[in-house]
This record gives C-alpha cells, structure tokens and sequence, in this order.
C-alpha cells in the first residue's frame, strides 16, 4: 500500500513536472483577411504563410512538451499589436513568424530571418516597411502604435530594444532555420537580419520572423506553392524549434525523420513578345493563322516618376517631354507613371525617365 501511494505520489509530481516544463511556443502566420501580404506569380503570401504554419503544428503537436498557441488558424484579420499581446499573454519561450517575400524585380531569391534588432540598412528597412505596412490597415493606427511610422526609420530608434540575452537566443534559433534551408533545401541563403519590426518589437521573447522566398521570383513562387516546397520548409521550422528547445531546456528529443522532397517544378510559361497594333490601323495586321493569344501571364510593370498633392494634366509639357504618363490618385495625392510592360521593357523606360531629369524614378508593379 506504501509502494503504491508513493508511486502514486511519484507520479503525479511526474505530471506536474512536465506540464511545468512544456515549452511555449506562439506560430504566427503573416498577415490574413483584408490584408493578403504580397501577391505575385498567382501566390497569395497570407495562404503559403498559413499553410506552412498549419504544418509545423501539426509537426510539433506530436511532441507532449510542446504547448501550442497559434495567432490564427484561418483566414483572418489579426493587428501586429494583437499578434504581440497573443504571444506576451501566453508568456511563450519563442515567437516564430512565416512570411513570403516579394521585390520589385523578378531576379531576387532565396530565404532569409529576421531577428528583433536595430538596423539602419536600407535593404532591410524596405523589408521592414512593408511587413509593417499593415499597420496602416488599421484603424487609429497613428494612437495605437503611438508614433510608430512604418515609413520613418527615424522613429523606429526609439523603440525599445529587447534584452540583449533574447536577441542572442533569436539569432540562435534564426541560424538553424537558415542553415536548415540552405544545407537540406538547397535554398539560397540571404542571411540573418537584425530588424526593428513592429510585431517583434513588442514581443518579450526571443522572436523570429521568417522569410520563406521571394514570391515575385517565378521559379521560387513555384517552390512555395508546390506541396513538396511548403513541407520541406515546414519540417525544416519545426526541426529547428525542437532543436532549439532542446538547447534551452537541456532536453533530448528523437526528432521525427526528414523527409525532404524536390518540388516538381511546372515549366515557366514561355511570354511571347507584345504585338504592337497602331491604334489608327483598324485592319488586324494578324491575318494567317498563327493567331497570338493573349498570352501575357507574367507581372506588367510602370515606371513611377514622381508624387505630388497637385493634379496635373497628363501632358508631354508637364513632365519633362515624356509622354504616356498615366496616374494614380492615392492618400490625397497622385503618383505619376511613366509607361508600361515588361520588367526588360520598363528598365529601358526607367533610364530615359531618370535621362529626363526624374533621378528617383523606379520601376513598380503595375496592377
Ligand atoms: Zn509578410
């Protein structure tokens, strides 16, 4: 009887031992609902971001030491300062974030983290603003997020700085995510990057936003939507979280073997040339029977030249002797393009806008 109810004892301290050591981790998928995060190359970066998540739960939930917490399991709209408060409620070991990258060009690939930090490069300022975009959304954003302007990097010096212990333990779990994809995924490894986001920020433990890809690059918008792409990358999140685990918790766990597959790459859709028809010739100039569809498939890019609050008539006189000037009205103001077409059309059309005196001219997608 002894035996037994030391057993007994025994092993409900057993129990509240280990629900005592579980380790919390918050999954957060980028963006949802009203706000789709980038879209190129027919990916929507909310959905791949959601998927990969879902995944690396599913992963993760096998393992009883684990306590889950998710920012959203469906397609919703969920604020930056929520996704914070999620994870400082739960008081969580480690804050994982999945997003999609997206350029102006079609060239970049590959994968990289971003770890809380303060970094005035400029390359990864571009990131930040637009993973921080979202703020916008919001209503009252300028009161909630008290002064945070996504496109200042002057107000960003002075968020707070999380402890130093947590940004070294971030950059940790950031280097196995990063070699993972680089060593098992054959990935292009962009690096670690200290950054000041907004979700990171407010966030009080380690935390890690990942940038699976680059959704505006064909081959690899491909790699992110194939079936293959979204488990390899999950099973190389959740290895990399069970490692870091271990590491904190001087735990050992028997990791569920890897099974990397190479995505199918469907064939990259061939663009024929755009058939230009002057607008005054009213015979179609196409008479055999080799008839051009409408194969245009890939991104139509603009040249934006400039942004004023005043409305100008879109003639030659007004910008510099350019004509086909189109314009945008957006937030009280008006962004003025300059042509449009492909990304080889429309570098030819950048250099003449900036021969022409518009120096800061770039090129955009056009929508
Ligand atoms: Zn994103």
């Amino acid at each position: 009887m002894k035996k037994i109810l030391i057993l007994l004892i025994f092993s409900i301290s057993m129990i509240s031992f280990s629900q005592e050591k579980k380790f919390k981790i918050v999954l957060d998928a980028g963006h949802g609902g009203k706000d789709p995060g980038a879209q190129k190359n027919g990916c929507i970066e909310k959905e791949i971001a959601l998927d990969v998540i879902l995944r690396i739960g599913k992963l993760l939930e096998k393992y009883p030491d684990f306590d889950i917490k998710y920012t959203r399991t469906t397609d919703v709209f969920i604020p930056l300062k929520d996704r914070a408060k999620i994870a400082n409620d739960f008081e969580a070991d480690l804050f994982v974030s999945v997003h999609c990258n997206s350029s102006v060009s079609a060239t970049p690939y590959g994968s990289m983290t971003l770890v809380m930090g303060l970094s005035r490069s400029n390359m990864n300022f571009e990131i930040a603003k637009t993973e921080n975009a979202v703020i916008f959304q919001e209503e009252d954003y300028k009161k909630t997020y008290q002064g945070f302007d996504p496109n200042n990097p002057q107000t960003q010096i002075g968020l707070k700085i999380l402890q130093e212990e947590s940004l070294l333990q971030s950059i940790d779990f950031a280097s196995k995510v990063q070699s993972g994809f680089k060593n098992n995924l054959k990935r292009k490894d962009l690096g670690m990057h200290q950054q000041p986001l907004w979700v990171l920020d407010a966030t009080v433990m380690p935390g890690v936003l990942i940038e699976l890809g680059f959704l505006s690059n064909y081959a690899e918008s491909r790699y992110m939507k194939s079936e293959e792409g979204k488990s390899n990358y999950s099973q190389i999140i959740a290895k990399s979280i069970i490692e870091y685990k271990d590491q904190i918790k001087e735990t050992t766990t028997e990791i569920f073997p890897l099974d990397i597959k190479e995505p199918k790459i469907e064939e990259p859709v061939i663009v024929k040339p755009i058939v230009e028809v002057s607008k005054d010739s009213t015979a179609t100039t196409i008479t055999n029977d080799t008839v051009i569809k409408d194969t245009i498939v890939g991104p139509k890019y603009k040249v934006q030249i400039s942004f004023s609050t005043k409305k100008l008539e879109l003639l030659p006189e007004n910008f510099n002797g350019l004509s086909n000037i189109t314009v945008a009205e957006i937030n009280g103001g008006y962004k003025y393009y300059y042509g449009e077409g492909s990304m080889e059309n429309c570098k030819k059309l950048l250099a003449e806008a900036k021969l022409k005196g518009y120096k800061s001219a770039f090129i955009v997608e056009s929508k």
